[in-house]
This record gives structure tokens, C-alpha cells and sequence, in this order.
């Protein structure tokens, strides 16, 4: 007689456990940035120059030279990685690099 009343409340039981397991993946995605690190795909030549000859980094030493005020910047969405003319990969806008050309004021 009461198996349905069982099966309804598990069933409750199941909808707020999922929806628990999905809000701190949402959270995190909003607090978290942007990693731009990942050179998957990216011929040896091109990680060379990236790591190397420009000596990108994640977080610019200086932020008056960071990426999203270079000329070569282009940037994507809020919170994503931005490319660059010159350095190829993801780009983040916070980074830096040897080849840094302020954008004209
Ligand atoms: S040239 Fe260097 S500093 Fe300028 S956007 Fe590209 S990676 Fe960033």
C-alpha cells in the first residue's frame, strides 16, 4: 500500500541529491579562472616559440604588460582564454611575454 508513497519519496530524495551534485560544479565554474596552460595539439615548433622564444607565462611579472593590453591580444568571452597573433595556444589575459607591444593609447 505504501510503495508508492516510497517509490515518490525516493524519487524526491534522488532530485535533491542531483541537484546538490550539480550546484558546486556551477559554483566553481564561477569563481574559477581561467587556465590557459593547455598546448594540446600544438606542433613542437610552435611550443618552443610559445615557451621559449617568447617565454610566455600564466601571470605577467609586470601588469602594465600583461596580454589584454598588448596589441596582439584577441580577446574571447569573460573568463576564457584569449589568443595572440604572434604566440600561438590559449592566451590568458593576465599573462605576459617577452613580445609584449602596448596597445596605442
Ligand atoms: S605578444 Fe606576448 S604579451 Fe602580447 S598578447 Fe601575445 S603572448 Fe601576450
Amino acid at each position: 500500500m505504501d510503495r508508492p508513497l516510497a517509490r515518490r519519496e525516493a524519487l524526491r530524495h534522488l532530485a535533491v541529491l542531483s541537484a546538490a551534485a550539480v550546484v558546486p560544479g556551477f559554483l566553481l565554474g564561477c569563481s574559477k579562472k581561467a587556465s590557459c596552460e593547455d598546448v594540446t595539439g600544438l606542433a613542437p615548433a610552435d611550443v618552443a616559440i610559445r615557451t621559449q622564444t617568447a617565454a610566455y607565462v600564466e601571470a605577467a611579472a609586470d601588469v602594465s604588460k600583461k596580454c589584454a593590453l598588448c596589441v596582439q591580444y584577441v580577446p574571447a568571452a569573460p573568463n576564457a582564454c584569449g589568443s595572440c597573433k604572434v604566440v600561438k595556444g590559449p592566451i590568458n589575459p593576465e599573462g605576459g611575454c617577452k613580445l609584449f607591444v602596448p596597445k596605442p593609447a
